[in-house]
């Protein structure tokens, strides 16, 4: 039996194909989120890499700020649910998912069932969240996948003052107009993400193992200004920007 989660965020797409429940036997992922075409061709992705033909999944669950909006679904699940099934799955041991997305920022904690026992979240301001490291990396003229590289070779972080990107984008470019130290920069911009993001963790209450999902976890200069600000580790989960895909497989599973 095979159950596909799809999770439609502001800037991907991404799918997971379950076998049963427990075995993952496609992925992929599309870097066009909703309102696009996105959902669709991570959808055909993963069907073709799984080599299944849609009618041998028998429940598609759908999550992420456009899951309504996926035709082919057969239910819908929030982010929240979805995310914590997915690190839990893999995590065990986790009791607190620090989700980093495109728009916003969760902090989910989880019982020791991994029920979700609290959360918080940011999804009114894009300080804090994938956003505000899309903006500087575009000025800078440097990739996101990039970030990390810089700002774990800074040795004198420059802290980003402004708490709003709009202002902190011209703090950024101000900076880079007197020759500051590009490694630096991004360190200093991976901070201000993090400090953002540990304040609304510690509104949750921090409870370890401490796990980052959503795609900003990639970014090890987040990873470790979070780790400092939060005084504990700071895990990198498994396939970090696929949980809530991989949840929504997990809990269309569940409904089979
Ligand atoms: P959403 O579900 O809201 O679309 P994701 O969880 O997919 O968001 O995360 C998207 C964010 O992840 C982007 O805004 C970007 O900042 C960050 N990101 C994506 N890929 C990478 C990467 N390889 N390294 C670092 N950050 C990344």
């Amino acid at each position: 039996m095979y159950t596909l989660g799809i999770d439609i965020g502001s800037t991907t797409s991404k799918c997971v194909v379950l076998k049963e429940g427990k075995e993952i036997v496609a992925k992929s992922l599309i870097p066009f989120g909703t309102g696009t075409k996105g959902p669709m061709q991570a959808f055909e992705a993963a069907l073709s890499e799984s080599g299944l033909k849609e009618e041998d999944i028998s429940f598609i669950m759908a999550t992420g700020y456009g899951r309504t909006t996926f035709e082919k679904m057969n239910g819908e699940m929030s982010e929240l649910s979805c995310h914590g099934k997915g690190v839990f799955f893999h995590h065990p041991d986790c009791r607190t998912i620090i989700d980093i997305g495109g728009q916003d920022a969760k902090v989910i904690t989880l019982s020791s069932g991994g029920a979700i026992s609290n959360f918080v979240m940011n999804d009114k301001c894009a300080a804090g969240t994938g956003r505000f490291l899309d903006v500087m990396a575009g000025i800078l003229m440097i990739g996101v996948e990039d970030l990390e590289t810089f700002a774990l070779q800074s040795t004198s972080p420059i802290s980003i003052s402004s708490t709003c990107t709009v202002f902190a984008e011209s703090e950024v470019i101000s900076q880079l107009s007197k020759d500051a130290d590009k490694n630096d920069l991004v360190a200093g911009i991976c901070n201000s993400v993090a400090s953002r993001v540990a304040a609304l963790a510690k509104r949750a209450g921090i409870k370890e193992a401490v796990y980052m999902s959503g795609g900003v976890a990639q970014n090890g200069g987040v990873r470790t200004a979070l780790s400092r600000e939060l005084g504990c580790e700071v895990h990198f989960a498994t396939d970090a920007q696929y949980m809530g895909a991989l949840g929504a497989a997990i809990a269309g599973y569940e409904k089979l």
